[in-house]
């Protein structure tokens, strides 16, 4: 019979045992070994067969048991130090507050996934394990972080296979009574927020908090009775759904949570925050949120609410391909954002600027979340410093009169938690002392580490991700129709001695799953290798719209079911958290062979390097910038072959080749490969503290939050400033187009230009409108290549000489001749005001007018050669 309503009963510890609950609730527990003990001792047989979720342990365990647990003197010693500890952990000093300073008030930071710990599936791959990393870091730095998403009841999906490999679906109820987060109160009664959506229908939410060490996660969860069935549904599933339930999921978490954010500052007295990081476009509107906000609080106009909400906003890309933006049909959002549905503090016309396509090559048609975000962000970057060239690149159509170099999106490199990721058997033999990685030298371990100790480590390592991948086969393939009797061929899968490498990725087609089965003939010589071989285990999951991905997977997992090759390769289904813990330790080389330059960043690698693996992959994202033949190989990437087969082959040969010549030759070299494991030794020392999620986090801090969160400050201080910014945009754009650069001179050349020669530059330029203040005159100068393009710029500011009638001004400064070859050099005008973040943040320059429409002006056009 089927339940009308269901709800967890938690359990009533025993007096002496409240701090179990404690330690439960704070999910601190999910990074920290010792603490994860403490719910071991309480059952041990419970805890396993739990999968280590200590909120059905406690709701398991026989009371009986927690009786005698309440006499136990050493267990409540145990306990009471994990609970000392958890308290100096989240109320002590960190980095931020000592080495920082305090800089921000505190920062909201927006996703629409958060992977933290499995128990809480809430991401569907890459990005969700970010924003999780970045929580968890900003919390061990101590950084005041509020973390904002929303609560899924379906998470993302769990995968299975049929019996013929084909990718199923399966959506299990997330209960969030059976969880370890609570439900924001107001008083007695639950807090919630309420947009009003079209055809005066009302969605509301409620706000789930989830406590991440020192930062609270608010997640919205619409499934309410107060809302009718379809607005229940709002928050049903992550990446699922209609174009419309897509776009009531964005407006939840970018709108809702803005204003679940102020509920929460409310209640709890925690400081707003100064700083909004929107974590991908998703979470975007949060920035008209808060537009509406200034407008109807503050009565500002819009420009200068816009000026305002944008000082303290950042926004950070993930995708390098146009393909990965979220898009609207514009009606879908003049419908929901109209007077009726959304209030009358902002026009929807000014609404519909900040996302329209106005550039070469847009549709008008739709409204385009990525170009918002920019809009809205005063401050933006990519997720490496490849990615940030092609991001750049992508978006230069936003700042027409710049070359991409100076599109004003810089490039944070992504890093991944040491605690939640590396084993703790290799966090024995590397960290010199603290728990959290975030010192300089904590990777001085190793050096006290023998060749041997280290090998005898990985060995259990592997063997226990082997142990895991083992069940993982048995259980995949008794779904898939198989009975017991028949696998016991699974107990001999795969072996701890043989060099193991992982693939593990989400399956979109640029990573390129079934790269490794081009030629499946070299493949299985590569795995049957007599002297040799390598064992590959491999996950993924597709979107469950994506058939070309399921096709991809259903290969690979028809190739590994051959009886021939399955105990050296294995796919195992429902990749997560749970399974990529084991995994990354397990495993001695992380493969990863992209279609450069599709991989924005990439963090498996990370995490696998952490681990001592090392990384066999092509040179994108972040391993493009910290590439170093002591910490893998680099499968050199075709890019350029228009002919994707072509290039598939090439890089697939490539693959092969390094395979079998290079990393299995290093691996087998001896009992304790000695080579090898320098290599391992200087990719723990070396790479490990760039990868760090710490490093991120404080990169974050000191590079975007401290700046934007000191826009912010003074944007805010009486509004005159922003009102002053904004009027003072307005009066630059009216100006601009009388604005040039009249004539450019050089003084001191001589007939043959000599490398260290100093010349004089002189440059006229009329102002129209303007005032020598609103503007600076600035020389771009360096190599050119044949088309006359400056390649490098180096960039100085020429300084005001002399003012001549009719606003025209003189410019001088010195140009050094520092190299030798072709040299070139063009001179520009380019707002100046103390409140923008970039010369280009107007997206206007002006240089000087083409020779031949103004005889007076010298034979020198932009970029000349001489
Ligand atoms: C790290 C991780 C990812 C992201 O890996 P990429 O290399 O960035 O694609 C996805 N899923 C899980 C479970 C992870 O741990």
């Amino acid at each position: 019979m089927r339940a009308i309503r269901r709800f967890s009963v938690r359990p009533v510890l025993p007096e002496p045992l409240t701090g179990l609950g404690t330690l439960v609730n704070n999910l601190r527990w999910s990074w920290h070994p010792e603490t994860q003990d403490v719910f071991e001792a309480v059952d041990p047989q419970l805890w396993r067969s739990t999968g280590g979720d200590p909120v059905k342990l406690l709701g398991e365990v026989p009371a009986a048991r927690l009786d005698e647990l309440a006499h136990d003197d050493v267990f409540l010693r145990r306990l009471e130090l994990a609970v000392t500890d958890l308290n100096a952990y989240v109320s002590g000093d960190r980095w931020f507050q000592t080495d920082a300073g305090s800089p921000v008030s505190s920062v909201a930071y927006f996703s629409p996934e958060f992977g933290i710990t499995y128990v809480l599936p809430q991401y569907s791959g890459g990005l969700g394990i970010l924003a999780g990393d970045h929580l968890k870091a900003a919390s061990d730095l101590g950084v005041p972080l509020i973390g904002v998403g929303l609560l899924y009841r379906h998470g993302y999906f769990a995968q299975s296979l049929n019996a013929e490999g084909w990718q199923q679906e399966r959506y299990p109820l997330v209960d969030p009574d059976g969880l370890p987060i609570s439900l924001l109160r107001d008083g007695d009664a639950p807090a919630t927020v309420t947009l009003t959506l079209p055809g005066n229908r009302q969605l509301h939410a409620q706000i789930w908090v989830a406590q991440v060490g020192r930062v609270p996660l608010l997640m919205l969860d619409s499934d309410m009775e107060e809302n009718d069935p379809a607005e229940r549904e709002v928050t049903d599933r992550l990446y699922g759904g209609s174009t419309e339930h897509r776009l009531l999921q964005e407006l939840l978490l970018g709108v809702g949570g803005v204003r679940a954010v102020r509920t929460f500052c409310r209640i709890t007295g925690h400081s707003a925050p100064e700083v909004f990081h929107t974590n991908e476009g998703h979470a975007g509107f949060l920035g008209i949120e808060r537009i509406r906000e200034l407008a109807t609080d503050q009565s500002l106009d819009f420009d200068t609410a816009l000026e305002v909400a944008r000082g303290g906003t950042v926004f950070t890309t993930h995708t390098p391909v146009p393909a990965g933006i979220d898009r609207f049909p514009v009606e879908l959002i003049q419908q929901h954002f109209s007077p009726d549905a959304y209030g009358e503090g902002v026009p929807i016309d000014r609404i519909l600027e900040l996302g329209a396509e106005d550039f070469e090559g847009g549709d008008p048609g739709v409204f385009n979340m990525a170009i918002m975000g920019l809009r809205l962000a005063q401050r933006a970057n990519g997720v490496s410093k490849l990615h940030g060239v092609v991001s750049r690149g992508m978006f230069a159509g936003l700042w027409p009169s710049f070359d991409p170099v100076d599109v004003p999106i810089t490039s944070i490199t992504n890093g991944v938690h040491a605690p939640t990721w590396v084993a703790r058997e290799i966090h024995g033999l590397t960290y010199a002392a603290t728990d959290t990685a975030e010192s300089d030298g904590v990777f001085d371990g190793l050096d006290k580490t023998s060749d041997a100790q280290i090998w005898e480590t990985k060995r259990t390592l592997r063997q226990r991700f082997i142990d895991d991948t083992r069940a993982r086969v048995r259980q995949s393939w008794i779904n898939r129709g198989a009975s017991d009797a028949e696998l016991g061929w699974v107990d001999s899968i795969l072996d701890p001695d043989v060099l193991t490498m992982g693939f593990a990725r989400r399956v979109p087609s640029y990573k390129r799953l079934t790269l490794m089965l081009r030629d499946p003939a070299r493949l299985k010589a590569l795995l049957l290798h007599p002297q040799r071989p390598v064992q590959i285990v491999i996950a993924g999951k597709a979107h469950p719209h994506d058939e070309g991905g399921k096709k991809l997977i259903q290969e690979m997992v028809r190739f590994a079911d051959d009886p021939e090759v399955r105990h050296r390769i294995v796919f195992v289904p429902d990749y997560d958290i749970a399974l990529a813990q084991p995994m990354y330790p397990g495993c001695d080389v992380w493969l990863n062979n992209p279609l450069r330059p599709y991989e924005a960043c990439g963090t498996s690698g990370m995490k696998a390097a952490l681990n001592g693996a090392l990384n066999l992959s092509i040179r994108d994202g972040w391993w493009d910038e910290w590439y170093d033949d002591e910490f893998g190989w680099a499968i050199p990437s075709a890019e350029g072959i228009e002919d994707t087969d072509r290039r598939d082959d090439l890089e697939a040969h490539a693959l092969y080749d390094l395979i079998e010549k290079q990393v299995a030759p290093r691996f087998y070299d001896g009992e304790v490969p000695g080579r090898w494991i320098e290599m391992l030794r200087h990719t723990i020392k070396e790479l490990g503290p760039k990868v760090l999620a710490t490093r991120m986090v404080r990169d974050y801090v000191e590079q975007l939050y401290v700046p934007a969160a000191h826009s912010s400050r003074s944007l805010n201080s009486t509004y005159d400033g922003a009102r002053e910014l904004a009027a003072w945009k307005k009066k630059v754009r009216t100006a601009w187009p009388q604005i040039r650069v009249d004539h450019v001179e050089l003084q001191g050349l001589g007939d043959v230009p000599q490398l260290g020669t100093t010349v004089g530059i002189r440059a006229f330029a009329a102002l129209g409108d303007l005032e020598p203040s609103d503007i600076c005159v600035e020389v771009l100068h360096g190599r050119v290549d044949t088309n006359d393009e400056i390649t490098d710029p180096v960039r100085a500011t020429l300084a005001m000489a002399e003012t001549y009638e009719g606003n025209r001004h003189r410019y001088e400064g010195e140009l050094k001749l520092d190299r030798t070859g072709p040299f070139g050099y063009t001179v520009r005008v380019v707002p100046n005001h103390a409140g923008l973040a970039s010369p280009a943040e107007l997206g206007l320059a002006a240089g000087p007018s083409d020779p031949d429409d103004d005889p007076s002006a010298p034979d020198l056009p932009a970029g000349s050669e001489f």
